[in-house]
This record gives C-alpha cells, sequence and structure tokens, in this order.
C-alpha cells in the first residue's frame, strides 16, 4: 500500500502557486490538492524558480505582482527554462494590461484576482487538460512513427529474404514492367546483377516464349487455371530453365501483375537424358538377342520336314545359348538396380575371406581349364582377419573379377588371386596376363554396359553390368576397388575391403 501510494503521489500533477499574499497560497492549495493535485508554494519569484529547478511542475499560478522580481520576468525565466509548463497568471483589476502582455510573453490564461474557488477550479482544469490532451497527441506521435519503422522493417526483411532465394523471383506489374526482380533471377539468366527492376520484361529475358508468358499472366490472361503456368528455355551454355508464373490479385480479384519463379533444371534434363540413354541401351541388347532366337527358331521349324535332325540341334543349341546370355543380362540388371536402391544385401556376418576365395576358385577352376589356363590362390599370410559382409555379395565381387579374369585372358594364360592385410584392409588382387585394356577405357569401365570392343573381346560374350555391380558392393561394404593394366601385358583388380575392429 505504501508502495501504491508513493507511486500516486509521484503520477499525480505537481501545481506550484507563486504568491507573495499567504491567503492566496494558502486557499490555493487548498483547493488544488483537492482537485487531486500536489500542490507547491513560494512565497517570492525566486523561491517559485529555485523550486522549478529542482521539481517537475506542470502549471504555475503566478501573481504579476510581488516584491523582489515580478511576474512578468519569472514568466519569461520560466519559458527559457520550460516552455511546456502551462503558466495561469493572477492579476488584480487593474491589471488587465499586464495580463494581455503575459499572455503575449507565453502565459497559457490569466485569472483576476479575487477568485472564487471554482473560478480557479475551471482554469486550473483546463490548463490539466491541455497538458493531458498533448501527452495523448506525443504518444499518438510516437505509435505512428514506430508502426512507420515497423513496416519499414518488415519491408526490407521481405527483400531480403527474397534476395537470398536460390529460385529466382521477378514480379511484374498489370503492363508488363518489371518492379521486383532477385540476384538468383538475374543469375540464371546471365545479365548483368545491378540491373534495377523498372524496365519492361523483354529487356532482362532475350526469349518471347517467357515473354509472352510473363505479359499474358500480368494481363490477366491466365486467370482461373489450375495449375501455374509453366515454360521452359534454354540460355546459353545448355542451361536450361523452368518458369512458373502465377497472377497477382486484389481483394477484388483484379489482376495487379505476375509474380515468377524461375529455377534451374540442367542438372534433372541431364539425368533424363541418362535415362533415355540406359532405356535406349537395354532396349538394344534385348533385341538383338531376340531377333537372333526369332529367326533360328523360324528357320528350325521351316527345316523340320527337310534336313537332318543334327544340324537343327546346332541352331537349337545357339538360340539356347542366346536366351542364356539374356537371361544372364536381366539378372544383372535385377542385381544392379537392387544394389543401386541399398535393398540387396543379405544379413551381414564375419566372413573368413580366403575360405572364400578357396570356395570361388575351387568352383571357377572347371572354367580355367577349359581354357588351359592356371587359376592359383595365394594367401600371403595365415591371420587375414574376417569380413563382416553377406557372404553372397562378397561372392558376387570376387566371382565377376576372376570370370572376367578367365574370359579376357587367352588360352593357356595364368589368373592369379592374391589375399593379404594392408593397413586396416584386407587386399584381395585378381591378375592375370590376359588382353589388357587401354588406359583410356580405365574408368569407363566401372559405368553401366560399357564394354571395351576390340578383335580380341570380340567373341567374349557380356553385360557391361559385372564390374558397375562388382564397385557398387564394395563401396556400399566401405572399401575401394582399382585396375592396372596394359594392353597385351594384363590386369590387376585390387580390392580393399576395411576390417571392422571391434568385432
Ligand atoms: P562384361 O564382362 O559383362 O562385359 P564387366 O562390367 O564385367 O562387363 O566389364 C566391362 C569391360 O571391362 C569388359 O567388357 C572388358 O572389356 C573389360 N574387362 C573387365 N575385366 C577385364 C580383364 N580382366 N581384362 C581385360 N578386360 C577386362
Amino acid at each position: 500500500m505504501r508502495v501504491k501510494r508513493v507511486k500516486d503521489e509521484k503520477d499525480k500533477a505537481c501545481v506550484l502557486i507563486v504568491d507573495d499574499e499567504k491567503g492566496i497560497r494558502d486557499a490555493s492549495e487548498r483547493i488544488i490538492s483537492r482537485m487531486g493535485c500536489r500542490a507547491l508554494k513560494a512565497s517570492c519569484g525566486e523561491d517559485g524558480l529555485d523550486i522549478l529547478n529542482k521539481e517537475k511542475v506542470s502549471v504555475v499560478l503566478l501573481d504579476m505582482k510581488m516584491p523582489g522580481i515580478d511576474g512578468i520576468e519569472v514568466l519569461q525565466r520560466i519559458m527559457e527554462m520550460d516552455d511546456d509548463i502551462l503558466v495561469i497568471v493572477i492579476t488584480g483589476f487593474a491589471t488587465v494590461e499586464t495580463a494581455i502582455d503575459a499572455m503575449k510573453k507565453g502565459a497559457y490564461d490569466f485569472i483576476p484576482k479575487p477568485f472564487e474557488p471554482d473560478q480557479l477550479r475551471i482554469v486550473v482544469n483546463r490548463a490539466l487538460e491541455k497538458i493531458r490532451l498533448s501527452s495523448e497527441a506525443a504518444k499518438l506521435e510516437a505509435q505512428r512513427q514506430r508502426t512507420l519503422s515497423d513496416l519499414h522493417m518488415e519491408q526490407s526483411r521481405t527483400r531480403t529474404i527474397i534476395n537470398a532465394l536460390p529460385n529466382g523471383v521477378l514480379v511484374t506489374n498489370s503492363e508488363g514492367r518489371v518492379v521486383l526482380v532477385n540476384p538468383a533471377f538475374l543469375r540464371h539468366i546471365g545479365i548483368d546483377k545491378n540491373k534495377m527492376p523498372g524496365e519492361k520484361v523483354e529487356s532482362y529475358v532475350n526469349d518471347k516464349g517467357f515473354c509472352d508468358l510473363a505479359i499474358e499472366i500480368s494481363q490477366g490472361k491466365r486467370m482461373g487455371s489450375e495449375t501455374d503456368p509453366a515454360y521452359e528455355f534454354k540460355v546459353k551454355d545448355e542451361k536450361y530453365l523452368l518458369a512458373r508464373g502465377r497472377p497477382v490479385l486484389n481483394e477484388k480479384n483484379e489482376c495487379l501483375g505476375a509474380v515468377i519463379n524461375l529455377v534451374d533444371i540442367t542438372a534433372i534434363k541431364a539425368l533424363d537424358r541418362l535415362k533415355s540413354e540406359f532405356v535406349a541401351k537395354v532396349s538394344h541388347e534385348l533385341r538383338s538377342p531376340l531377333s537372333t532366337i526369332h529367326e533360328q527358331l523360324a528357320l528350325v521349324i521351316e527345316d523340320m520336314v527337310h534336313k537332318e535332325a543334327s544340324e537343327d540341334k546346332q541352331l537349337l543349341s545357339r538360340a539356347k545359348e542366346k536366351t542364356r546370355g539374356l537371361i544372364s543380362l536381366i539378372s544383372d540388371l535385377l542385381d544392379l538396380s537392387r544394389i543401386e536402391s541399398g535393398a540387396s544385401f543379405g544379413e551381414a556376418r564375419p566372413v573368413c575371406i580366403d575360405n572364400l576365395l578357396k570356395g570361388i576358385v575351387k568352383f571357377l577352376k572347371s572354367k580355367a581349364d577349359g581354357k588351359k589356363q592356371s587359376l592359383v590362390l595365394n594367401v600371403c599370410r595365415d591371420d587375414i582377419p574376417r569380413i563382416v559382409a553377406d557372404p553372397a555379395a562378397l561372392e558376387s565381387v570376387f566371382g565377376n573379377l576372376i570370370v572376367n579374369a578367365i574370359n579376357y585372358t587367352q588360352e593357356g594364360g595364368a589368373i592369379n588371386v592374391d589375399v593379404d592385410i594392408e593397413k586396416d584392409n584386407v587386399k584381395v588382387v585378381v591378375r592375370d596376363n590376359g588382353f589388357g585394356i587401354e588406359e583410356k577405357y580405365l574408368d569407363s569401365i566401372f559405368e553401366k554396359f560399357y564394354r571395351v570392343k576390340n578383335e580380341k573381346t570380340r567373341f567374349v560374350t557380356g553385360t557391361g553390368l559385372g564390374l558397375p555391380i562388382v564397385k557398387n558392393i564394395v563401396e556400399e561394404l566401405n572399401g575401394s576397388i582399382h585396375v592396372e593394366s596394359r594392353p597385351g601385358i594384363g590386369t590387376k583388380f585390387s580390392v580393399f575391403l576395411p576390417v571392422e575392429k571391434d568385432r
């Protein structure tokens, strides 16, 4: 309660009575206190000015006729000190001119002496009301300034966000004149990054289709469509852009202009092209063996009556060979897409890699024997750590590499598989003394469907998917694969698989 009273006392308007007549001072003090104001008293001009120096006073009741400095001078000094203070001069009947003079010098009002309590109340109330209105007006003005600065800040924030967007943004008015353009738009289009808004859309984008779209949307000709009108176009350096526009409408649904969003779709276009190439290659690879099978079966059917059974058998076994090639192509494709989608691996468990390789070498020995090749496994040390992986995935890796070594090595050649440890990896090297690969093809052999075509490889059937499968699996196991090769000397594939120490 005490705190509240102190606060109330501080909030009260303060009225200073400066008069040399004690009776007037005391009477005025009573009236003013009853009005709920704080009253201060001074019996002469000097005392009054002293109080004003120390206290925050809103209204001064100032007698004009006092000993010492007279009222007019006190008034002047008060005005110099703080012209927000409202001074009500107290004048005798005979001094109307003084009152007029005081009003000219900045007094707010006057009250003739002697006065009734009500008269005093009225003038003081009027002064207090004026103070209240002035302070309200000042508050409103401050609020207006704040709103303006908020608005300004909001605008600059929105502009900063638009300028930071990675997508291009262009806004036009209903005449197709650019009113806003962000740096990403200018960058995508490839024009001066400092170009300002204000000109017709044609002076920013040198593409008729784009400009027509922007103008049509700006003029409200594309309203009501469910999807945003879009337009794809190319700018220099093989860069593809996609523009999508939308009309800007007011509350009455009238079109004020257009906002256009611009996205760089060059990468998507490249992917699309790769996909088409991929489909074309697959179709090609499937079509040739199928046509052969078709022709061979047609021949068999036609010749069945006339020819000997042994010839048909030859044709049929060629057809069978082609279907086998097709089946292996399709299985490779399925394997690869499963590996690429990350869904191919079975359960991982510690695998003893030298045992796994022994099994593969044993299985492929007959294939190597068929070409009179030697196929030898060299386990360089007996503490080869286990690798945590799906054994089927590891079989696919080394099976592919060894089959390739057999396929791309001439009769009587030598294939060696070495297992060793290098740093924290198990290192498996599959080397042959076969056809070898020219250096310029070494990067391409890991691409899907890539096959080196030359006199020696012509007769080797394959899909061009083996090495991409191998590389995908090895990378999935956090390992790496490297190839070294020299035409006519041989090829060496080295696979590094990290050993997980905590397993
Ligand atoms: P595929 O063997 O089915 O053609 P791969 O993806 O396994 O497909 O191999 C891609 C190409 O790399 C082969 O066509 C071949 O030209 C070359 N290549 C792979 N391994 C060897 C190797 N050991 N020696 C020589 N060339 C090889």
